[in-house]
């Protein structure tokens, strides 16, 4: 009989890895989502507390207890607060890509989401960080995603829910570092001001969850890969919460690495032993797509005499897109006007700092004026 579950093999020993992961989503979240929150100060205000207060006391919190983490950046929130992204960088944790503005890539052309990811490297990378990971605004590829990935050089992805272990692509050379909806924070303590269709959990209530969740990956020797936000637990009771997280994980006797050492451990086989890698879900085999298109065609021709599905949209339906889920990675999926990836960049306000970046001409100059003159 074949074994159920092959676990990596852990540095030191270990029964099993873990990893502390932060969104630093900020004001862009909230623009990302709906370009009209960019003139809503109360709005923007809940981003701000993670930069202005979490950040500040998760840094702290992770100093006391020893633990390195690594931070998902939009580069248009470094821009905004760079002091932050440096006190992470100078901390020795990992700073790594979250778009440039917090927009699905999904939503966006190929150029377009090419742009964002470069735009968001060249600014993380002006503040110092060692940018070798990267997480979708929306935990969910374009199928372009991982094409552009590699071709900047990138190492891993931190966006799937297929496993509890780190893999490789079958497809391309990259890492990755799966996540999970229940080990989020957002899904279980966000609170919805414009619907107020979600009660805000009290931490007990989101241990009880997390609790088993961690200690079952630990019983298979899988990875637990936590993620938060410091809007969100940067929050008094929330950071007792972490800290709370933290402690089980080191008393369980966890390997606890940022994503960038789990997925170089992964790279040269040290982690993943014999685990296969494994194709990212949802993508048809380019036959069954072009299958998919003759049927379609083949439908409208008797009428129309042209294709009833125009390349690309099939491939689009083709991807992976969980129905039901929110629109980004646990956070708010406020109601929405407009087309998110161009609408936020002509929509938005300037926030104070960021004059003179121009969205049309990308130029990195005026940024490195910013991050000097910051
Ligand atoms: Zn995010």
């Amino acid at each position: 009989m074949s074994t159920p579950f092959t676990a990596p093999t852990w540095p030191g020993g270990a029964p099993f890895g873990a990893t502390l992961s932060f969104d630093f989503d900020a004001e862009e979240v909230w623009i990302g989502e709906n370009p009209e929150n960019a003139s809503r100060p109360g709005v923007l205000s809940q981003g701000a507390y993670g930069p202005r207060v979490g950040i500040p006391l998760i840094l702290d919190l992770l100093e006391r207890t020893g633990v390195k983490a690594t931070f998902y950046v939009p580069g248009k929130d470094a821009l905004r607060h760079p002091e932050a992204v440096r006190a992470i960088i100078e901390a020795g944790h990992e700073v790594a890509h979250h778009g440039h503005s917090h927009t699905n890539p999904t939503l966006l052309s190929r150029e377009e989401e090419a742009a964002e990811l470069h735009q968001g490297l060249h600014i993380l990378r002006s503040l110092g960080a060692e940018v070798t990971g990267y997480r979708s605004p929306s935990w969910d590829f374009s199928a372009h995603t991982l094409d552009l990935l590699t071709e900047a050089g990138l190492a891993y992805s931190s966006n799937l829910l297929n496993d509890i272990r780190p893999y490789r692509h079958e497809s391309h050379p990259l890492v990755e570092v799966p996540v999970s909806w229940i080990l989020d924070d957002a899904p279980h303590f966000w609170f919805a001001n414009d619907t107020w269709d979600k009660t805000i959990r009290s931490p007990r209530e989101v241990w009880d969850v997390w609790q088993p969740e961690i200690d079952g990956i630990a019983a298979l020797g899988g990875h637990v890969m936590t993620t938060f936000h410091p809007m969100i637990s940067g929050r008094p009771s929330r950071l007792a919460f972490i800290e709370r997280v933290i402690t089980h994980l080191q008393a369980a006797g966890a390997w606890i690495g940022t994503s960038a050492e789990v997925a170089a451990l992964a790279a040269h086989g040290e982690l993943t032993g014999s685990l296969p890698a494994a194709a990212a879900p949802g993508f048809l085999p380019a036959e069954v797509l072009d299958a998919v298109r003759q049927a379609s065609s083949a439908a409208a021709a008797p009428t129309a005499g042209t294709l009833a599905v125009p390349a690309g949209q099939a491939e689009a339906s083709g991807a992976a897109t969980p129905g039901g889920e929110p629109g980004a990675e646990g956070e708010p999926a406020p109601s929405n006007t407009g087309t998110p990836g161009a609408a936020a960049r002509e929509g938005e306000q300037a926030p104070s700092g960021t004059e003179g970046v121009s969205e049309g001409a990308w130029s990195l100059d005026p940024i490195q004026r910013l991050l000097g003159r910051a």
